[in-house]
This record gives C-alpha cells, sequence and structure tokens, in this order.
C-alpha cells in the first residue's frame, strides 16, 4: 500500500475517532478501529472516481452514521467494512469470524442490497425492493447504512460518468428518498432529493436556486422579522420556546413548479418558521398566539399531533399572511416530536432514553404489511404498483365528519378512506358524501375535504369487485381481496346453491338426492372446480354463469337418465307447473274465500301477515308491520275484522314487490339495474324516479319476486351495483 493511501485513511480516521471518544470509551470502539483496519488493508490502492483512495467512502459513510444521525458502534463498524465482501477478497464468513454475527449480518444486508441490479424492467424492480424489504425488516440499520452509503455517493456523483449519473439519480430520487421518508429521516430525505434533482434536471435547479438568491436578502430580513414579533408574543406565555425560520427545500419547491404546475410565486410555503417547544399544551398556546397575530390561510391547517404522518411525524402546521401580503407556513411541536422529525427511525440510536422496540415496530408496521400484501397476490406487476404508490411521499389529508384526520397517499378514493378507517368501514360502505354532497365511488380526494362514508345495516353486504381497479392503496386492495377469499366464499356457496336450484326448478327438472350428487360432481370436475362448494361458490360471486350451463346440466340430466333407465324405471320426473291457488293465502278457519293482497304495503311471502275482511271484498292481507294495521288489535276499532292468515306452504311465484332505490344519479345506472334484474330473470312491472335535490336519485321500482327471501337475495345482488347507496321495501 502507498504511503498517501495509508496516510489519508488514518487521518481521516483519526478525526472520526476523536468524535467517538466524546461519547464512548477506548474500549467500546476498539471494534471499530479493528474494522477500519481490516477495511484500510483489504481496500489497499482501490480509487474512487475521483481519483481518492477507496477508504474516504467507507469512513465517510460511518461518519455520516455517527455525527448526522447519532447511530451505534455496530452500525459504525459496518459501515467502515460494507464494502468489504463486495470489492475485495474478504468473505462474509471471515467477517463474522472476526466481528461477531451482529456485525456481519449488517454487512451482509448492505452486500445484497448492493448486488441488486436495479433495472427499469419492472419486474426486476419488485424483486429488488422485496429483498430490500425483507433486509430492513430483519435489521433496520442495514437500510439506514445503505441510505448514509448513497448519502455519500450523490454527494460525490459528479466524478461519475454523465450516463452512471443519471441513472443513479434517478433511483434514488425513486427508491431510496422515499424510503428515508417513510423512515422519517428528513435530513437524508431532503439532501437525496435536492441532489438527486440537481442531476437529473441541472437547469431547472439552478433557475430555483437562483430565484431563492434574487430574494436572499429580502428573503432573510422578512423571516428574522417574523421571527422577531413570534418570539416576542410567544415569551409572554411560552416559556423557552425555541424559534427559527428555515426556507423549504429546492426538491419541494421543484414538486410543486414541475409536478404541481404552479409558478414560484403560488407556492406558500417557500418560508416556514418553526417553534419548539416543551410541552404539547404550549404547541396549542403558540398556535393560538399566532392565529392571533397573522391571518391565517383556510384549509392548511394540520393537526399532526392527534394524527401522526404514517412515518410517525408529528407537529401542528398553519399557513400565514405576513403583513407584507406574503405567506408563510408555521411548524409547531415539542422537542421530542422535532428530534423524530428530523432522524425519524434512527432517533431509537440516537435518544435511547425511555424508548422501547415497540417504537421500532409502529414505524416497521408497513414493511410488514407490504410484504404481506405481496404474498397475497402473486402478480409482479401488482407488487409493483403496491410498493410505488406506498412509497409516492405525495400525501393527502382528510377529514372524518368527527374531525380525526386520514391520511392518503396522492389520488386515494373514498373507497382507500373507508378502508383506512376500518375494514369493516369499508365492507359495509354504499357511497360517499364529501363536504355534505354525495359522489361517485370513484371520487378522488383531495387534503382538507370532509369524508363521510355511507354504510349499510345489511350483514351481507360486502365489497365490490370493481373495487379493485378504483383504490389506490395497497392496504385497501388487500382488505378486499381477503374479503372475497373468506367471509364470501360462505356466502358464495349459498347464493351459488339457490341459484342453482332456482334454474333446475324453472327448467322443471326434478331429481332425488343421489342423482343431484351424482349431476353436482360431474359439473364441478368439467368445471375444474375442486369440490362442490367450490362449484356454487364461483356461481355465487358470477364466475361461472348458470344460464350459461344450462345446455350443459341437460345433457347431463338426460345422460343419468339413460343410464338408469336400463336398471330402474326413472326417478327424473319432469313436473308440471304447479297452478296457483289463489294468491297462496290460507284464511285460518275460512275456506274457499275471496283473498286480495293490499296495495297499501304489498306483502310478498315469507312476510309476517294479517288478514282483515272488509265489506264485500273478501279479506284483505297487509304486513303485519303495514301503518294500516293497528299496533294493538284487541284495543283497535274493529278488533273482530281482523283474523290470522298465513302464507300457502308452496306458495306460486309472481308477487309484486316495490323498491326504493337510493343511488347517485348518473347515466347508465338505472340501464345497470334493469340488466342485472334480467340476468337474475326477474320481470319489471314498473319504475318511477324522484329527484330528492342532494345529488341523489331515488328510483322505485316494482318488481314480480316470489318470497321475501327472494327479495333479500336480489337486493344484495343489486348493491353491488357502483352507485346504488340503499334498497329499501317500499309500498306500491
Ligand atoms: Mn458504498
Amino acid at each position: 500500500m502507498s504511503d498517501i493511501a495509508e496516510n489519508t485513511g488514518r487521518e481521516l480516521y483519526e478525526k472520526l475517532r476523536k468524535k467517538l471518544l466524546y461519547v464512548f470509551s477506548e474500549d467500546s470502539i476498539s471494534v471499530v478501529d479493528k474494522a477500519f483496519n481490516l477495511a484500510n488493508e483489504a481496500h489497499g490502492e482501490q480509487k474512487r472516481k475521483s481519483g481518492e483512495p477507496y477508504i474516504i467512502h467507507p469512513i465517510a459513510v460511518a461518519e455520516i452514521l455517527f455525527d448526522e444521525l447519532g447511530m451505534d458502534m455496530p452500525s459504525v463498524a459496518a459501515a467502515l467494512l460494507h464494502d468489504v465482501v463486495e470489492d475485495t477478497h474478504y468473505e462474509i464468513g471471515e467477517i463474522k469470524a472476526l466481528f461477531g454475527s451482529e456485525i456481519a449480518l449488517l454487512v451482509d444486508g448492505v452486500t445484497k442490497i448492493n448486488r441488486m441490479q436495479i433495472s427499469s424492467k419492472e419486474e426486476q424492480q419488485a424483486e429488488n425492493l422485496r429483498k430490500m424489504l425483507i433486509a430492513m425488516s430483519q435489521d433496520i440499520r442495514v437500510i439506514i447504512i445503505k441510505l448514509a452509503d448513497r448519502v455519500h455517493n450523490i454527494r460525490t456523483l459528479q466524478y461519475v460518468p454523465e450516463q452512471k449519473r443519471r441513472l443513479t439519480a434517478k433511483e434514488t430520487l425513486e427508491i431510496y428518498a422515499p424510503i428515508a421518508h417513510r423512515l422519517g429521516i428528513r435530513a437524508f430525505k431532503e439532501e437525496l432529493e435536492d441532489k438527486s434533482i440537481s442531476f437529473l434536471d441541472p437547469v431547472a435547479y439552478h433557475d430555483i436556486e437562483q430565484k431563492l438568491e434574487q430574494q436572499g436578502t429580502q428573503r432573510l430580513e422578512f423571516l428574522a422579522q417574523i421571527k422577531n414579533k413570534i418570539t416576542e408574543r410567544v415569551s409572554e406565555t411560552v416559556k423557552d420556546a425555541k424559534i427559527d425560520g428555515r426556507i423549504k427545500s429546492v426538491h419541494g419547491i421543484y414538486r410543486k413548479m414541475y409536478i404541481g404546475g404552479k409558478s414560484f410565486d403560488e407556492i406558500y410555503d417557500i418560508y416556514a418558521v418553526r417553534i419548539i417547544v416543551d410541552t404539547v399544551v404550549d404547541c396549542y398556546n403558540c398556535l393560538g398566539i399566532v392565529h392571533d397575530m397573522y391571518r391565517s390561510i383556510p384549509g392548511r391547517f394540520k393537526d399532526y399531533i392527534s394524527t401522526p404522518k404514517p412515518n410517525m411525524y408529528q407537529s401542528l402546521h398553519t399557513t400565514l399572511i405576513g403583513e407584507e401580503g406574503i405567506p408563510f407556513e408555521v411548524q409547531i411541536r415539542t422537542w421530542e416530536m422535532h428530534r423524530n422529525a428530523e432522524y425519524g427511525i434512527a432517533a431509537h440510536w440516537k435518544y435511547k432514553m425511555g424508548r422501547t422496540d415497540r417504537d421500532i415496530d409502529e414505524r416497521l408496521l408497513w414493511i410488514r404489511q407490504m410484504l404481506e400484501s405481496q404474498q397475497e397476490s402473486g402478480n409482479a406487476g401488482d407488487i409493483v404498483q403496491d410498493i410505488k404508490s406506498d412509497l409516492v411521499p405525495e400525501e393527502v389529508f382528510v377529514l372524518t365528519p368527527k374531525g380525526s384526520v386520514i391520511c392518503l397517499p396522492m389520488g386515494a378514493t373514498v373507497i382507500d378512506f373507508a378502508y383506512a378507517i376500518h375494514s369493516a368501514v369499508g365492507n359495509k360502505m354504499t357511497g360517499a358524501k364529501v363536504d355534505g354532497r354525495i359522489v361517485p365511488i370513484d371520487y378522488i380526494v383531495r387534503t382538507g375535504e370532509i369524508v363521510e362514508i355511507l354504510t349499510t345495516s345489511q350483514p351481507n353486504k360486502g365489497p365490490s369487485r370493481d373495487w379493485l381497479k378504483i383504490v389506490k392503496t395497497s392496504a385497501a386492495r388487500t382488505k378486499i381481496r381477503s374479503w372475497f377469499k373468506k367471509e364470501k366464499r360462505d356466502d358464495n356457496i349459498i347464493a351459488g346453491r339457490a341459484e342453482f336450484d332456482k334454474e333446475l326448478r324453472k327448467s322443471n327438472i326434478r331429481l332425488n338426492d343421489e342423482q343431484m350428487r351424482q349431476l353436482l360432481e360431474a359439473l364441478a370436475e368439467k368445471q375444474r372446480q375442486n369440490s362442490v362448494d367450490d362449484f356454487f361458490s364461483a356461481i355465487g360471486y358470477g364466475g361461472i354463469s348458470i344460464s350459461r350451463l344450462m345446455p350443459q346440466i341437460r345433457d347431463e340430466v338426460a345422460k343419468l337418465q339413460s343410464a338408469q333407465q336400463s336398471a330402474k324405471p326413472p326417478e327424473i320426473k319432469i313436473a308440471k307447473p304447479k297452478t296457483s291457488s289463489g294468491d297462496g293465502v290460507v284464511v285460518e278457519g275460512i275456506d274457499n274465500c275471496l283473498v286480495k293482497l293490499s296495495k297499501c304495503c304489498g306483502p310478498i311471502p315469507g312476510d309476517d301477515i294479517i288478514g282483515f275482511i272488509t265489506r264485500g271484498h273478501g279479506v284483505s292481507v297487509h304486513k303485519r308491520d303495514c301503518p294500516n294495521v293497528p299496533r294493538n288489535i284487541l284495543t283497535s276499532a274493529e278488533p273482530e275484522r281482523w283474523l290470522n292468515v298465513h302464507w300457502e306452504e308452496t306458495a306460486a311465484r309472481g308477487f309484486n314487490a316495490t323498491m326504493a332505490i337510493t343511488c347517485i344519479d348518473r347515466m347508465s345506472l338505472l340501464a345497470d339495474v334493469s340488466v342485472a334484474l334480467a340476468n337474475m330473470h326477474v320481470m319489471i312491472h314498473s319504475v318511477n324516479t324522484r329527484d330528492p335535490g342532494d345529488g341523489s336519485l331515488i328510483i322505485y321500482m316494482t318488481i314480480a319476486v316470489n318470497n321475501a327471501e327472494h327479495l333479500k337475495g336480489i337486493t344484495s345482488k343489486l348493491m353491488k351495483i357502483n352507485g346504488i347507496l340503499k334498497i329499501e321495501r317500499s309500498g306500491s
């Protein structure tokens, strides 16, 4: 090894060592010494693209970890060793033998991430991200070291050839900066973003820098003035508040200008004043003070203290207008929140006092959720979509009617919102109101909107399969998928069996139990279903269309028939349709009387009913809960005229029932309802609509049903149509 390389490394390391000794004893840094000696010897004559000795890179990474994040000794040692396995003759087994399994695991993790070839192909990218997520979920320090490695590489990226430089910058912006954001390490996130932009779009970057500079002195004066005024007022009530001003990151401005399409002057939060206090109560006190001092911009107040961001960021944010009409943002937080905001997950190592591993667990929840949602879906395209949508740092903040803030990725819909509240809310969702108005189910929520989810009490209501195409978050997608997998299966089997039975009845096919068993097994096999239940389930959710299957069913029935004809007389009877006997109502104690179903409530078989002896028109039949039936018959005017009636065992089909369908007023909804009814072979007698004037529409539809059970089935099918909010029985 040349003396120059040896000396440069040694000198730099001594500087770092001095800093370590401020905090740690000679004893505890001996492992770091050992790591440096090995790395220094191993990298030997290797050079960086800048021409400097390679060893300066691992030292710089170790320094970033210790100096800027306050990471622990194993992390610092592993940082010194992080490129040894990748770039020198050392193998991971030797590192483990020399440094133990903790440090070896960290070095191995970083080495594995380095070996990923991030390519433009989506599948490859999904695989890389998956590996990275797994590495992170094993020991989060792996990714923190990797982030520090990337920070140093991007600080020195100007020495790298143009093409490689752009590739690295793009990868940093798309993958590493979002990860730093999700881990809450603001300092890393902003630097990674700003530097990436300066390499990817140098013209725009320098344009923004220049604009900021042009306002240089003016800006500093403005900030200083605000800071002084606020300090003066705040110190009257709140002790020990630290107040300072800062300017938004270049990337933040870049994003708003080039992606958000805003002009430089339209960006509100170029100026930010930060107030750091001791307690949460002081935070709200300060908020009151600044709102008293300046006019606030409506819709820009965000309370991340009561509702932290997914990366656990906490603060109060508000945007105020200064005397010159220049808007500025104020962030108010406690010291603990401030440390979390700056160092994110790394604060765990820097400020260990009183912290538990639960803090880390909470922060890593999203990694685990993402890994889980990947297992649910086998499709690589889905995975990339999920990860990208979850890593995208743009977020919107939406309010519940009670004022809690729900944080969602940009582009999330009201369905995502419903599932973010609770899966039960999502599964029972029928529609949504945004700021009091009914919106379509694919409505994309925006920051500041108040969203109210409309739900049904119907227990068997669930999500619609179409929602999978609408939702933005992987959390919602996973919850919908698992609903279809689990809960829906039983319902599907029941619905499928009912549909199957009905279709057979309609075709007048009657089979005994044994024949039915044979028929079903044959059909399940032909339809490539593992069991008869699977077959019913597939009919239930629409995977198999029973009407399209009828020719095949008739064939099978014919086969069964001919097979049995030789052995014994056929048991399959083609039954004659039953003749309807009156309206299917038995009046207790009276034979052959004229029975009429009342028009006021339109009872159908299955409803609880009662009869009323009219003058000259026979018995009129009402639902028990019809408003025309007295609550207490014994105390009513003519108790002797009310009598018990019940439905005939095999009531004939074709009862009229009227549904009031409340829905979003959209063009093709009526057509969708009609088509759905036609598919269920349900006849429509009449249709009326009413506009209640709140953006919704009520369709009154009278249809022919067999009984109450049948109507329930039809209702739950119709509820799956997008835009239908509620279906109620109504008098005709
Ligand atoms: Mn490196």
